[in-house]
């Protein structure tokens, strides 16, 4: 505890005391300065760890700054002795022997006394349990993690984008989006069927072999039962766009204009969704954040020839999608567009990753926290990295952004956006 609170703390109970023992006679007044207009409260959580240690949870709010600890089963309040307009930060700090990363979350005003919100906080590392890579220990990186050169990210962000093959340009680079996606556990393994009448081109026995044996190695790096071989004639085929529900599909358009893609159920922004308006508390030139976490319960995969099924690292790049991966030039990948950087198969650093993506959007439909993951990756560049919350796309291909009015006097609440389709093409994938 800081001296200044530890004194104030003091007062108050000074105060206090005063006040019991004046009982009767006339009461002694406490000075209204030392007494809390209201606290910040909440808990934090983190994939598999039940017990916290040293984290401080910090408000910051106009020319307030005060802390209070979090206690082992994740509980703090943050008492305030001003009155708050505006935004006001709290962080979650950990020391550094913490499991932890810091978190980092906006608040309004409503947030003081505004009852327990939970905070999602990444691990610093992930062992892995089980397949090829059981017990190799992976450092977590929010940050790479939703690195932004190579969209999406590995978790899902992104800047607004079109896509032409290889070319990923870059549309508005005011405004930062996530789709944080991944498979309910319980759904595994998922139901997947080569999609005869959905290809315009024969499928041979030897080309449905080649297809699993390197679903068996995908299967082997993850360490877990991931798919098993559906027919069409099992699935509910439903209208529309050919798709099933509660199953992947994989079919061959001759067609199409890029060697894979994928398509996956658009987002329900009913599970978890993020939007506000960052013009008022940004430094950087984003405006507007834009996130969405929601389950997948349908996905198709495309090829344009059924010679890809014999290409390992395209049919596992694309599966990865359809398990919520994104890309990445962060690490060795077989996510990556970055040559020296590509796998064929899933490497640890992508099973840790998308492990901890999946872990950590658990958390958040489990707490209905309004802040799950990006409060990981904002803590992480705020916290531990002295970043502004949100990235600038190193690479800007697209229109340079005007700057924002910082002084806007628009708050924005969070609300829910429109839903949106997620499709991905991997035509120019250059990785060998
Ligand atoms: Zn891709």
């Amino acid at each position: 505890m800081p001296d200044s609170q530890r004194i104030r703390t003091l007062s108050v109970l000074l105060a206090g005391a005063a006040l019991a023992a004046a009982c009767g006679d006339a009461p002694v007044a406490p000075d209204p300065a030392e007494i809390p207009v209201g606290t910040v409260s909440g808990k934090v959580v983190a994939p598999g760890i039940s017990a916290f240690g040293d984290i401080t949870a910090r408000v910051r709010w106009g020319t307030q700054d005060e802390t209070a600890p979090v206690a082992p089963d994740g509980t703090f309040a943050v008492p305030l002795y001003d009155e708050v307009e505006g935004f006001g930060t709290l962080t979650l700090e950990p020391g550094s022997e913490e499991p932890v990363h810091p978190g980092w979350i906006l608040l309004t005003p409503g947030d003081v006394n505004g009852g327990q919100g939970t905070v999602v906080l990444a691990p610093r590392t992930w062992t892995i349990d089980a397949g090829t890579y059981a017990g190799t220990e992976v450092p977590i990186d929010p940050e790479m993690a939703a690195d932004p050169r190579v969209l999406p990210s590995y978790w899902g962000f992104y800047f607004p984008y079109s896509q032409q093959g290889f070319l990923q340009t870059v549309t508005d680079n005011t405004r930062w989006m996530a789709d944080l996606r991944s498979w309910p556990q319980d759904r595994f393994p998922l139901r997947l069927a080569l999609d005869h009448p959905g290809s315009n081109t024969a499928l041979a026995p030897e080309d449905s072999a080649a297809f699993w044996a390197h679903v068996t190695v995908m299967e082997e790096a993850l360490g877990f039962d991931v798919f098993r071989p559906a027919r069409t004639e099992e699935l509910q085929i439903l209208g529309g766009t050919r798709r099933a529900a509660n199953a992947v599909l994989v079919q061959i358009d001759t067609n199409l204009p890029v060697r894979g893609t994928i398509r996956i159920n658009p987002t329900d922004p009913q599970t978890y969704a993020l939007r506000a308006d960052a013009r008022t508390w940004s430094g950087t030139g984003v405006q507007d954040f834009d996130l969405v976490s929601s389950d997948i319960w349908y996905g198709v995969v495309q090829f344009d020839a059924v010679e890809r099924l014999n290409d390992r690292q395209l049919v596992i790049h694309e599966l990865m999608h359809i398990l919520g991966a994104g890309h990445g030039c962060s690490w060795a990948s077989v996510q990556t567009y970055c040559a020296s950087l590509a796998t064929d198969v899933p490497t640890p650093a992508d099973v840790a990753h998308l492990r901890v993506l999946g872990e950590l959007r658990a958390l958040e439909l489990e707490h209905r926290t309004r802040w799950g993951v990006a409060a990981s990756v904002f803590g992480h560049r705020v916290v531990t990295l002295g970043l502004a919350p949100i990235p600038t796309p190193s690479l800007v291909y697209g229109p340079v952004s005007r700057p924002g009015d910082w002084l806007s006097p628009t708050i924005e609440q969070p609300r829910l956006p429109e839903s949106r389709g997620f499709t991905l093409e991997d035509g120019g994938f250059a990785g060998r």
